[in-house]
C-alpha cells in the first residue's frame, strides 16, 4: 500500500486528504499519480469505484494557479449527473485551497446564465462536450489558458458520438497542454482519439476495484 504522504503535493491538499480520511491511495492513484504529477500525459484504465476522479483531481489541484484567475484545466464528462458528480469530488478535493472557483457548464442547462457564469470566471471546467463546443463557437469560452484537459469516461462519450465533438474542443486547447483521458473500458475508438490528442502517453491499467 501507498499513502498520498509519499507524493511531493501541496501541504493543503495532504492535510485536506487526511481529514477526508483518504490515507492509502487506490492502485490506479498510486500507478498514474507520479505520472500526472510530472506532467506526463496519461491514459488510465479502470473500473467504476477505482477512485479515477482524485487521480486527475490531485493532479490538477497541484498544478493550479490559484492566484491566476484564467481557466486552466477543463473536464469532459459523457453527462450531467457525472459532471456533477465530478465536481463535487473536486471540490472536496480542494477544500483547502482558498478562493478556488469550479464551475460546471452542462447540457440541458438554460444557455444564457452559463455565459455570465463564464463572464464571471473560474479556474476549473466541467462539462459536457455539445455545450463546452456550443461555448468555445461562440467565444462565451476561451482555452487559451488551459494547462490540462481530461477526458474522464472516454469510452463513454465515444459510446455517444461525441467523437468529432471532443476533436473541435481539443482544436480550440493550447498545443502545449497535458490531456489525461480515463476509460473504464479500452476500445479501438481510444486508441485513436488518444494518438490523434495525446503526446506519447503513459498508459496505465488497473484490473481490481481497489
Ligand atoms: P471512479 O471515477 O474510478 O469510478 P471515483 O473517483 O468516483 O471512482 O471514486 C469512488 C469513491 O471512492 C468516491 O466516493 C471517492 O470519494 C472514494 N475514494 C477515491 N479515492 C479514495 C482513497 N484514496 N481513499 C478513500 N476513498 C477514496
Ligand atoms: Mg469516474
Amino acid at each position: 500500500m501507498s499513502s498520498f504522504a509519499s507524493l511531493a503535493l501541496k501541504p493543503e491538499l495532504l492535510s485536506n486528504l487526511e481529514s477526508l480520511n483518504y490515507t492509502e491511495m487506490t492502485p490506479i492513484q498510486a500507478q498514474s499519480l507520479p505520472a500526472i504529477l510530472a506532467g506526463d500525459d496519461v491514459i488510465g484504465e479502470g473500473k467504476t469505484g477505482s477512485g479515477k476522479t482524485a487521480a486527475f483531481g490531485l493532479g490538477i489541484l497541484q498544478h493550479l494557479e490559484v492566484k491566476r484567475f484564467r481557466i486552466q484545466t477543463l473536464i469532459l464528462c459523457p453527462t450531467r449527473e457525472l459532471a456533477e458528480q465530478v465536481a463535487a469530488e473536486v471540490r472536496k478535493l480542494a477544500r483547502a485551497i482558498h478562493n478556488i472557483k469550479v464551475l460546471c457548464i452542462c447540457g440541458g442547462m438554460p444557455f444564457g446564465p452559463q455565459i455570465g457564469s463564464l463572464e464571471h470566471g473560474a479556474h476549473i471546467i466541467v462539462g459536457t462536450p455539445g455545450r463546452i463546443e456550443e461555448h468555445l463557437r461562440k467565444g462565451s469560452l476561451v482555452l487559451n489558458n488551459v494547462k490540462n484537459i481530461v477526458l474522464d469516461e472516454a469510452d463513454r462519450m465515444l459510446d455517444m458520438g461525441f467523437q468529432e465533438t471532443l476533436d473541435t474542443i481539443l482544436g480550440f486547447a493550447p498545443k502545449q497542454r497535458q490531456t489525461l483521458l480515463f476509460s473504464a473500458t479500452f476500445p479501438k475508438e481510444i486508441e485513436s482519439i488518444a494518438k490523434r490528442v495525446m503526446r506519447s502517453p503513459t498508459r496505465i491499467r488497473v484490473e481490481s476495484q481497489h
